[in-house]
């Protein structure tokens, strides 16, 4: 597996969004201005067969109208979306606002699949979604895909609770939320990572929708098993 962190960054930082590129066709989230980063870096996003999202904050979700529109327009109109089941309703909302008139062309033009269950099957990787805390947004989720004998997570955004040990405890590598310098009810923090790295010591955590202080303080530690990531890092899994 090839997994590009495309969005390393929170919101209010000059970084994309958090988001991750898996084998060319694969996207976790989809953020605000998720196109343009694809672009930035010579993909097409016509490209993205499937996206999972963790869940409906706009740094998460808000670029897919514009997907869709991309994808109405070139030879291939598959879009598979995984989410949970008020997905559809929220992305038709925002579609049809951004676009009033081509939003409804473009969903009739293209081949779209929503999926909203816990577990699934993308290619050769078995994927289960689990529930995470992410304060007042629920539900919000992460996911593990099991490729052969290796397990990567992706929290989404959350604090520390009990299925992200879950997710530390069985992965290879989690790519994990790591906002603060002290974590929060919603976000996790360097406190937390420090925790989750020394007692689940086998696990390579890399981290991001990092604040800029929280990453250079990350990066001034250099922990051993915390890849402190910039936009468009790859790692071979
Ligand atoms: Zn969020
Ligand atoms: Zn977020």
């Amino acid at each position: 597996m090839k997994v590009q962190v495309i969005g390393t960054g929170s919101m209010w930082t000059k970084c994309n969004s958090a988001s991750y590129l898996i084998d060319n066709d694969i996207m976790i989230d989809f953020p605000n201005g998720a196109c343009k980063y694809l672009y930035r870096n010579n993909i097409n996003p016509s490209s993205i067969d499937y996206i999972l999202l963790t869940h409906f904050h706009g740094d998460h979700y808000f670029d897919i109208p514009f997907y869709i529109l991309n994808k109405s327009k070139s030879d291939n109109k598959n879009i598979n979306i995984f989410c949970s089941k008020e997905g559809r309703g929220k992305i038709n909302k925002i579609g049809n606002l951004a676009f009033p008139n081509s939003f409804k062309d473009a969903s009739r033009e293209t081949n779209i699949k929503y999926e909203f269950n816990n577990n699934f099957k993308i290619k050769d990787y078995e994927i289960s979604k689990l529930l995470v805390d992410h304060g007042r947004m629920k539900p919000a989720y992460g996911y593990i895909f099991k490729d052969n004998d290796k397990y990567i997570g992706f929290t989404g955004d959350t604090s520390l609770c009990s299925n992200v040990e879950y997710m530390a405890s069985k992965c290879n590598y989690l790519f994990c939320d790591c906002m603060f310098v002290k974590g929060t009810s919603k976000h996790m923090g360097i406190d937390n990572l420090e925790y989750l790295s020394s007692k689940y010591s086998s696990c390579i955590f890399v981290v991001s929708h990092l604040e800029d202080e929280t990453r250079e303080i990350l990066n001034k530690k250099n922990i051993k098993n915390i890849i402190v990531p910039d936009d468009y890092y790859v790692l071979e899994v």
